[in-house]
């Protein structure tokens, strides 16, 4: 059956998707990396701010020293608030942020503060190292460029109305500054928004194609190597905790004469209805997929061998009870399904497979449209 290829979310002039539902997805799937860096900028960010009271103490002193000492400690605990957050799971990345961004505004302010209490001992260094730490902040933010903006411009903006309102810094190093502002702000934004997009646009990428490589193009159920894997895991943890679990697989009867007698198309349709059909009486635990051409298992994690017989039994009545429609024809399809569970310790998912394929086989030869075990 033919299928548009499926739309990808756009990536908008921010850097960011512009899918909210995808932008999502993708803050959260950085949420390690996001922590990783940002733990990084505010630790080492905080400790160079404590480390430069040393120089304070050189320059100035009496009440603009401890004023200067008490912003530079606020700053620190400001920093030691999106640290924090870092190791909370609960976190998310817009929590981390804003108290990023927060942390950087009072960065800026202290910025300066010392600007201003420092005015007469000022010395051109300043500017290099603030627009410096503006760059950084940039940099190494969580993918959100919103409080870098507004944190980045804003604190930038204060620090140059300080340097040229209150200190005695020759119009040409204002100017300067300017300059140097502007660019900090301007390759930091530039950065973001395009490493970002590179980063969104390599996730959707992998999601994308992490999808593909577990699902079943024309049912959209999970493949057979998903369905493995996925058996395997649920076969293992079943067998570890001594839960039951129980298989089904299911094979279409006579599925060549629908191809035969009303086409492939008409085929494909009553694959993906059947698909859907199953799904919607499955609970969510219940790992379904097609392994096959007409062939779909389903393993129910938690089933006894009852449970399981009585599930098949209701699957198959679910697909045989009503015709299928296509093009305005009625097919009349049913299905046949073994069954086996888990039984005794020494049980492998590989034995529990074969014993599920003899009981279809069984009831391919008992008259088909039946529950084997
Ligand atoms: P049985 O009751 O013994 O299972 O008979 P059957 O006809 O279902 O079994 P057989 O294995 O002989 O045929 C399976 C058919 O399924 C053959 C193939 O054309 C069809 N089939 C497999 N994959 C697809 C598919 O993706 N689309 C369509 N339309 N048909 C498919
Ligand atoms: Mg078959
Ligand atoms: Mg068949």
């Amino acid at each position: 059956m033919y299928q548009k290829p499926e739309q990808q979310p756009e990536v908008d002039g921010l850097g960011r998707l512009s899918d909210p539902q995808a932008e999502k997805d993708f803050q959260r799937a950085k949420l390690p990396h996001t922590r990783r860096r940002l733990r990084f900028v505010c630790a080492i960010t905080a400790l160079a701010y404590l480390g430069a009271a040393y120089a304070d103490s050189l320059e100035i002193s009496g009440p603009d020293l401890n004023l200067l000492l008490a912003a530079r400690c606020l700053t620190a605990l400001a920093g030691l608030v999106p640290f924090i957050l870092t190791f909370r799971e609960k976190t998310g990345s817009g929590d981390m942020g804003m108290a990023a961004g927060v942390y950087m505004a009072i960065l800026m302010a202290t910025e300066s503060l010392e600007l201003y209490l420092k005015a007469d001992v000022f010395i051109m260094g300043g500017t290099p190292i603030t627009a410096f730490i503006v760059l950084t902040f940039y940099l190494f933010q969580p993918p959100q460029i919103w409080q870098s903006i507004i944190s980045g411009g804003l604190g930038s903006v204060a620090y140059l109305a300080t340097l040229a309102l209150f200190t005695d810094a020759p119009p040409g190093y204002v100017a300067n500054s300017f300059l140097v502002f502007a660019l900090a702000n301007g390759f930091g934004l530039y950065f973001c928004i395009r490493f970002g997009a590179a980063q969104r646009r390599e996730h959707v990428a992998l999601t994308e194609l992490k999808r593909k490589a577990e699902t079943d193009a024309l049912t959209g159920l999970l493949n057979r190597r998903r369905v493995t894997e996925l058996c395997e895991r649920e076969f293992e943890a079943a067998k570890r905790y001594g839960h039951p679990c129980s298989l089904l697989l299911m094979d279409i009867d006579h599925f060549k004469d629908v191809n035969d007698s009303s086409g492939h198309a008409a085929g494909d349709a009553v694959l993906v209805a059947l698909s859907e059909r199953i799904s919607r009486i499955l609970r969510v635990v219940d790992i379904f997929g097609r392994i096959g051409g007409e062939e779909f298992a389903i393993l129910m994690p938690h089933a006894t061998r009852e449970q399981a017989l009585s599930a098949a039994e209701r699957i198959r009545k679910t697909v045989g009870d009503l015709p299928f429609e296509f093009d305005g024809v009625s097919l009349n399809v049913t299905i046949s399904i073994g069954v086996s569970s888990l039984i005794s310790e020494a049980d492998t998912m590989d034995l529990l497979y074969r014993q599920a394929d003899d009981a279809l086989y069984a009831a391919k030869r008992c008259g088909r449209n039946g529950v084997h075990f």
